[in-house]
Formats: C-alpha cells, structure tokens, sequence
C-alpha cells in the first residue's frame, strides 16, 4: 500500500471506530490472492484498443456479456426457438457480478447471493426457477411455491451490536422507547407504500421496477435522497437510521445522503406483496446467484463463447458489426450480426458502441458506479460464538462493511470447514476516488482490512483461516443516486440504436438480477418481434 497508512486505510474502510479499536496490525499467517474482472483489457479498451480483424463470422444474434442480462437475453430466444445466437464474454467464467467459485468443499459467491422468492407465478424469475426446480407450483391464490431446501434455512441474519451477536439486523438491545417508536412509524410508512397502486392498479414499488406504477406524489420521492426522507417525517433515531442506511449499503453500495429516497423505498416495499405481510422470503444456494448463472449458461452451452473481448459495435441499417478480441489466440475477428444486444456495464457503450464513442449523449456520464470489495476467507474450523448462533447473513453494528455470508450454511453444515464471503461496498461521495483506493492497497493490506473487522465479533479467528482471497470490483453497482431513477435519463440509456438493443441491470439505475434479467428479455423479445415483422429485419 503506497498512498494511505494502514490505519487511515482502516478508517477509510471501516469507519473511525474500527480503526481505532484495532490498536496491533492482524497477524496475516494464510496465502491468498487479489482478484477481479481483467483490469488489463478494460485498460486496453480505454485506450481504443480496436485491432482489425482477420476473419470474419455471422450470427443471427450477438450478446455481448454474459452477466445475467446477457445470459437472460440468450435464454429467451432460445426458449422461444430462436437458437441462432452467440454469447461473447471476456472473462473465462460467466456470471459477471453474479459469479461463483468452487473449493474442495463448497462453492461461494463472488458477488451476488440471493433473490427474494418471487411474489407472481407469471414473472420471469418464477418460470427461470420452475425450470430449475426451485419453484414447485402455486398455491391456491397463485403465488409460487420454493421448495423447502432453496428457502434460505434459519438462523438467517444476526447482528453484532455492543459485544454480543443477537437475532435479526434491528440493534433492539437497550433500544429506547423513542428509538422504538420510531422503528414502529418507519414501518408502518412502509406498510402504507406498499399498498400504494397507480391508477391502472400497478404497485408502485414493484420488482423489476419496469412493472412499477407511476404516481407523480410518490416519482417526487427520487428528488430527495433518503436522508432528507427521513428528516422530514422526524425519524432520527440513530438505531434506525443505521438499520435504514445499512438496507441503502447492502443493495446500492450508497449512504443515506447519496440514495435516492425513491430507492430507499423500494427496498423496503417491492419483497412484500401485500400491506401487512412479511418480506419475501430468501431463495439461495452455496454458490449464491451463480447457481442460476450455471443453469443459464448450460442452456448457452457452446454459444457461450468465454475469454472474447468486444472492442467495437457498429449498429448500420441491416444489422450489427461488432470487433472482437480472442484472448487465447490472441487474433482479432468480426462478427456480422442480424441482430445484437449490449448487455455490458452502461459507462462502456462510450468506448465501444461507435455513435457513442464519437457523441456521447449525456446519460453516459450521469449514471455512476460503486466500488465493492469481497473476500472469501476459508476457515478449517468455525470461531467460537458469542450470544445468538451464527446464521446465514452476520452483519456487524457500527462498520463499513456488511459482514458475512457462510456458504456451507444452505447445506445445513454448521461445523467444519467453511467459506464466508466478506462484502465492503465503498459509499465514499466521490466514486472515483474510492476506485483509487480500492486499486491503490495490495493483497496483505486487505487481509488486514478484512482481518480487522471480523477480529471484533470473532477475537479466534486468526487461527482458523486457511486462505483469504479477495476480489475488487471497481464498478460493481450502478448509484441510485437522488434525480437517476426518474429524470428520463435512464429511458434515453435504454433506447435502442437500431438493431442493437441495451440491456444490463444499470438501465434500472438498480442492481439487482430481476433487473438484469428482464432488460435481457426484454431486448430478446424486441429482437422476435422484429424478426417476425419480417424476413429482412
Ligand atoms: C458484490 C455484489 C453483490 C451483489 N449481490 C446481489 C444479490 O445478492 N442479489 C441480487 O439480485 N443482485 C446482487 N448484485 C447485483 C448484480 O449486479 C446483479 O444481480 C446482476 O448480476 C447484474 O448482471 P448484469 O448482466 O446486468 O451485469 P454484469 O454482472 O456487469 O455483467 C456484464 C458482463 O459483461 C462482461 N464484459 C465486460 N466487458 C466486456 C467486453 N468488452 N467484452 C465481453 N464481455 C465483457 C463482464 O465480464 C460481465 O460478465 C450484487 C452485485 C455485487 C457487485
């Protein structure tokens, strides 16, 4: 680490309190690595990396990326009988922010973890899971069914809150009769809003957000960000606005101040069906949502096409041209595609889609990005527990990250050999400074990171960790930011040039796989209407 001291590290990443509770640096006595998506080809794309081609191919469709939008696109030509496809994904593994990995006893996630159980039979994401076998039927009103072993099993959230582990991720300990009157009127808002329907009978607050009504009263709320929210109805019990803050980290990687209150909403409305229910439930695997990668990807299967960097996307009037980049041959090519669908990361179409790159409109520079860390530590043994027993989700009171998430816990495994997974979203205001500093500390200095907020609930586990690996992902998630969701910005980002349709969960200014998977469908479905308007279109 160059730039910053460990300790101002620490403090950068933890907050001041962490920092200062951990007077001697942790002994790092394991081995592991630094990951992340190629840095070195996103460099060479910034740098207009664009060799000329010296072959050419042809395709009905060309998805680039294979994230869960671009998984998602492929998934519905095909299960609508268009085959003709090619996926073309720079990294070796697809998934994108939902990719896993395997050790010798357990898969983990790399990024995302889990979906609320879908709230109607007909939604995407209940179909995806009928076929998965994780959605069983319906009940007598038409709800879906998860079968038992997907619904994440109990415990499953605890909190560390003043020296002991207690359940859910409310601090009730010694909580004040203000702080839980006030805990008592944020919910019972909530419950109001999840009720509140357009006049075409929409929720306002549905998942994806495309399905969401518009009631001009409550669109206002994306002006103010969630801190003013809370100011003006009087809520400024510390508990609660932890609670809240920490909900605005944990989904967008944002403060209070820096989240749309219209997001912030969201969050606590769109998992709950009806007002007076309880949230969804939690459908998740060992290997968290790269379990519903892997299923998309076999449905690819060799139209997947990994290690392939797009360099350039020329939308014309008959079709798209698109450059590419073969990683292993290192051999540029072009594909000439009937049809195409962009399903990268938003702030990229301003190097590789040709109009863009040469005008960028102005919805490139208004959508931005946070920065996470995860690091997934191995441990040969669990630490020893203090208060309420380790549960899936274990999120610590007063620090900049959110805890962990134990990947043997699905499979019912609670001693032994574990992997958690260490999540840091970097809510600094200024996002490209936290990339600095996410880029500028090396391996041990986030070991030590990781290792210093975790020593606070579980003083032990130094001797217990095998190896710690940590991946950076510099734009891990789109900022939903006060003013992005309903501005008009994001429609103009998601506007078709041409034949070449955009799809990625940045369109929804919310990152989240319902959202990426129904910008995938919806551009696939474009693409069918299109197609069966006519032979040459
Ligand atoms: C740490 C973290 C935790 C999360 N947790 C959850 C969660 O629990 N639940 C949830 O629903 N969501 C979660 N998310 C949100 C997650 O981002 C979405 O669920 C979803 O995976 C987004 O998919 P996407 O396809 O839109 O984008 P991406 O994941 O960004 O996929 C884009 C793909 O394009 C590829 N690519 C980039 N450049 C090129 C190029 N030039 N050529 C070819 N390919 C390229 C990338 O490698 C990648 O595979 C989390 C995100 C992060 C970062």
């Amino acid at each position: 680490m160059n730039a910053l001291s460990r300790r101002e590290l620490l403090a950068a990443c933890l907050g001041a309190g962490a920092a200062a509770a951990c007077r001697r640096p942790p002994s790092i006595r394991f081995e592991g690595e630094l990951l992340g998506p190629s840095a070195s080809q996103g460099h060479r794309l910034r740098q207009g990396f664009r060799p000329p081609p010296v072959r050419r191919e042809r395709t009905g469709v060309a998805i680039v990326g294979a994230g869960v939008a671009g998984l998602s696109a492929a998934w519905r030509l095909e299960r609508r009988g268009c085959p003709d496809f090619a996926v073309l994904e720079l990294e070796s593994d697809p998934g994108g922010t939902s990719r896993s990995g395997r050790n010798g006893f357990t898969a983990f996630p790399w990024g995302a973890h889990y979906v609320p159980a879908p709230l109607e039979a007909s939604s995407d994401l209940s179909r995806l899971l009928g076929e998965m076998g994780v959605v069983e039927g319906e009940d007598g009103e038409g709800r879906p069914l998860v079968a038992e072993q997907f619904l994440c099993r109990a415990p499953q959230e605890r909190l560390f809150f003043a020296g002991a582990w207690s359940e859910g991720l409310y601090p009730r300990f010694a909580a004040s009769p203000e702080d839980l009157r006030q805990l008592r009127a944020f919910e019972a808002e909530m419950d109001r809003l999840v009720g509140a329907r357009d006049a075409r009978g929409r929720r306002a607050f549905a998942l994806p957000t495309a399905a969401s009504g518009r009631l001009p009263e409550l669109d206002a709320l994306d002006g103010m960000s969630m801190a003013e929210f809370l100011d003006r109805r009087g809520l400024t019990s510390p508990r609660l606005r932890w609670y809240v803050e920490y909900a605005c980290r944990d989904d967008y990687g944002c403060r209070l101040e820096t989240t749309s209150a219209w997001a912030g909403v969201f969050y606590f409305t769109s998992r709950v069906e009806r007002p007076g229910a309880r949230a969804s439930e939690l459908v998740t695997w060992p290997a968290g949502n790269g379990a519903l990668v892997a299923h998309l990807a076999r449905l690819a299967g060799p139209r997947l096409r990994t290690g392939i960097l797009v360099t350039d996307v020329v939308p014309g009037p008959n079709g798209v041209e698109i450059h590419a980049w073969d990683t292993a041959r290192e051999e540029a090519f072009a594909i000439d595609a009937g049809h195409a669908v962009f399903a990268l990361p938003h702030f990229l179409a301003a190097h590789l889609v040709s109009p863009y790159r040469e005008r960028p409109p102005p919805h490139l520079a208004a959508v931005g990005y946070s920065p996470w860390v995860v690091a997934n530590l191995t441990l040969r043994a669990r630490p020893a527990e203090r208060g309420f027993p380790a549960a899936w989700d274990n999120v610590l009171y007063d620090s900049g990250s959110l805890g962990y998430v134990v990947a043997t816990h699905q499979a019912g495994q609670d001693h032994g050999p574990t992997v958690w997974t260490w999540y840091l979203p970097l809510t600094g205001d200024e996002p490209r400074a936290a990339r600095q500093l996410l880029l500028s500390a090396d391996w041990r200095h986030w070991a030590e990171v990781v290792m210093a907020d975790l020593r606070r609930a579980h003083p032990d586990l130094e001797g217990l960790v095998e190896r710690l690996d940590v991946w950076r992902w510099g734009h891990a998630m789109v900022r939903p930011t006060p003013g992005l969701l309903r501005s008009g910005i994001l429609e103009a980002a998601r506007a078709p040039l041409g034949r070449l349709h955009f799809a990625h969960t940045d369109l929804s200014g919310i990152a989240l796989f319902e959202e990426a998977q129904a910008w995938g469908v919806r551009a696939a479905d474009a693409i069918l209407a299109a197609r069966a308007a006519g032979p040459s279109r």
